[in-house]
């Protein structure tokens, strides 16, 4: 069990890195000084799903390299040896069955069977408990387009907007958005049966209305007596500070527990290029002061309300990890409280976790695996997200150069 500390701080790589052999630290320390180089990644990132998807030979490369630091493995039983080795240092893992843009319903309906046979995995598990899943994975993409659309025609009420616009679909696609609904119940109920967590990711802004609405109606139905569904809520955008408080209202209302993970968000570019093109107001925050505003003024939020909101402080960021513990001790609550949880996506900011796990506080690593060729979008947003977040990269590098030093 780890050992609660008094003074939590981020900057112990000991701690950080005991988990990692002396080649592991040697292998990442080449990799975040090759994504250092922003033309590199500029240019990797182009070519690398062109000719994964020519079948060019670069598979070994990109296993050895980006793949073995951001994924936990192919299929579900490599992710243990990984899983374990967390778990020796105090830290839980969050299964991300990494599989991305595949669409048609047979594809549909073998991601929602995956899904409930990782919850069932990470049922037998002693450190897995949450699962997290995409819409996207189980539904058409224009589909969930089509119902935002439907739903701008209602704006004052969030859920009779979402009912509206199903009455404005073609009878086939209604039965499209009911078998939607239906895996994603099936996976929810499965999560419910195992006592295993499902969190629900947010993706692009005109895709999110639906995702949304059906997080909420799971909410209702699966978070009565403890937290099984989570909806992402990502504060670079400027409406989900008040989108938050909404759907805590309406949990009261409906006396139910709201699952919420806090996330900045990841699409931040190609958000504010679609808004630019096709001339909208963008939905992102006018620059990062405001995202990291608002990221912790829901965090204060939701650690005000414990009794009645599961929060995952998703990210990162130091302060804002450090905030929370902060809020924690201010308002005299445990730091295991079992309604608050870390986490950061696994090969980044393992000094933000292990020393958080060393604290005492309720930790994991969001681990992606899945195949080679299907993970390629993530594993391209991971090495985008080290060189445009500036800084990242930068720390990443300095504190694995600081442990091989003192090692
Ligand atoms: C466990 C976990 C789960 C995640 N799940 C999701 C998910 O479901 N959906 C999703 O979209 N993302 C998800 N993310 C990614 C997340 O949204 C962020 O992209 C990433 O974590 C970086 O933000 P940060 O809080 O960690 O740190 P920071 O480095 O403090 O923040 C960087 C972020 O700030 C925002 N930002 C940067 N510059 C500006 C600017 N000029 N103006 C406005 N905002 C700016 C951007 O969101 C950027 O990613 C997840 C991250 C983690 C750790």
């Amino acid at each position: 069990m780890p050992t609660p500390t008094k003074t939590i701080t981020f900057d112990n790589t000991e701690i950080a890195f005991a988990h990692r052999s002396d080649q592991d630290l040697s292998h990442s320390i080449l990799l975040f000084r090759l994504m250092s180089w922003p033309v590199l990644v500029k240019i990797g990132t182009r070519l690398t799903p062109w000719m994964v998807k020519k079948g060019l030979p670069i598979s070994t490369l990109l296993r050895n390299t980006i793949f073995r630091q951001f994924v936990g493995g192919e299929t579900l039983a490599e992710t243990r040896k990984v899983s374990d080795n967390l778990h020796a240092f105090g830290v839980d893992v969050i299964l991300d069955y990494g599989v991305e843009g595949k669409e048609g319903e047979a594809n549909f309906d073998q991601a929602r069977d995956e899904f409930i046979r990782v919850i069932r995995y990470a049922a037998s598990c002693p450190n897995i408990p949450f699962i997290s899943i995409k819409v996207t994975g189980m539904a058409r993409f224009a589909l969930l387009e089509k119902i935002q659309e439907g739903m701008k025609s209602n704006r004052t009420n969030f859920q009779k907007g979402y009912l509206a616009s199903l009455n404005l679909l073609t009878q086939d696609e209604q039965q499209e958005w009911e078998r939607v609904c239906a895996r994603l119940n099936a996976i929810a109920s499965t999560g419910a049966k195992e006592g295993v967590g499902v969190l629900i990711d947010a993706e692009e802004s005109w895709i999110q209305d639906p995702i949304d609405a059906i997080a909420l109606l799971l909410m209702q139905q699966y978070n009565r007596e403890r937290v099984t569904v989570f909806n992402t809520y990502q504060l670079y955008r400027h409406d989900r500070l008040s989108f938050l408080f909404d759907n805590f209202k309406f949990c009261q209302r409906g006396d139910f527990l709201l699952g919420a993970k806090l996330v900045r968000g990841a699409y931040m570019e190609k958000e504010r290029a679609r808004a630019q093109k096709m001339g909208y107001e963008s939905p992102i925050q006018p620059d990062k002061r405001a995202s990291d505003w608002d990221y912790d003024a829901a965090l204060a939020f939701c650690v005000e309300h414990l009794d009645q909101i599961f929060v995952m402080v998703a990210s990162h960021n130091e302060q804002s990890s450090l905030y929370a513990v902060s809020l924690l001790r201010e308002l005299k609550q445990a730091l295991d409280h079992p309604h608050i949880h870390w986490s950061q996506l696994y090969g980044m900011s393992d000094n933000i976790t292990f020393n958080l796990a060393k604290a005492g506080c309720s930790v994991s690593k969001y681990l992606p695996f899945g195949p080679l060729t299907d993970v390629i979008p993530y594993l391209m947003r991971r090495a985008q997200e080290n060189t445009s977040v500036r800084g990242q990269t930068g720390r990443e590098l300095r504190l694995l150069l600081q442990e091989r030093a003192r090692r």
